[in-house]
């Protein structure tokens, strides 16, 4: 599995905190510790879809093995069936693909490049990501409201996890932000 350099992790935070337009880039790697290549960010233009406010952003060149993009607070906490698909439709692209939620982050590794894309169960997918959905709406989405303690909602969470990795072929892991142990207070300017 890999890891995520402090200064990567509180940057990924203040993107989903601070800015209200998804943003995307490209990360380096080294020592199995993943940073973004800042140089690289790219940020979504402001759309309506479906009554909300999205601004959904494209990747500078094409795919690259390390690829990550925010859903501002403005969106969903949960990868999309599209970042999913993306990864699986680009496997022999892109290796990880990080992306920085309200809730924390989630990692999709692309570990088995062999796997037809037959086998892939899509329904079963949506299915899953509709259940992250209602966790979410319970919690409070529609309010904006950042749930700051999701820790009585993980094991459902990472029960989702593997069902979404067991019909994707992908490995999927999410962990909160509680855990990703931010040094330092993160101010929106
Ligand atoms: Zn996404």
């Amino acid at each position: 599995m890999y890891g995520l350099d402090a200064d990567t992790i509180k940057y990924l935070y203040e993107l989903v905190f601070c800015n209200k337009f998804e943003v995307c880039m490209y990360m380096n790697i080294k020592n199995n510790i993943l940073y973004v290549n800042k140089s690289t960010i790219n940020e979504g233009e402001e759309l309506l879809e479906k009554g909300s406010i999205r601004g959904l952003c494209r990747y500078k060149y094409k795919y690259e093995k390390y690829i990550c993009h925010t859903h501002p607070y403005t969106t969903r906490s949960y990868p999309s069936l599209e970042d999913i698909l993306k990864v699986i439709k680009h496997k022999l692209l892109i290796d990880v693909s990080i992306i920085s939620t309200r809730w924390g982050i989630w990692t999709l590794v692309n570990k088995n490049k062999n796997f037809k894309e037959s086998d892939i169960n899509i329904n079963k997918i949506n299915e899953y990501i509709n259940k992250l959905g209602y966790l979410e709406n319970s919690l409070g989405y529609k309010e904006n409201i950042y749930v700051k303690d999701i820790s009585p909602y993980l094991t459902n969470i990472k029960d989702i996890c593997n069902k979404l990795s067991k019909y994707s072929f992908l490995h999927i892991k999410f962990v909160e932000w509680n855990r990703l142990q931010l040094n330092e207070d993160v101010i929106c300017d």
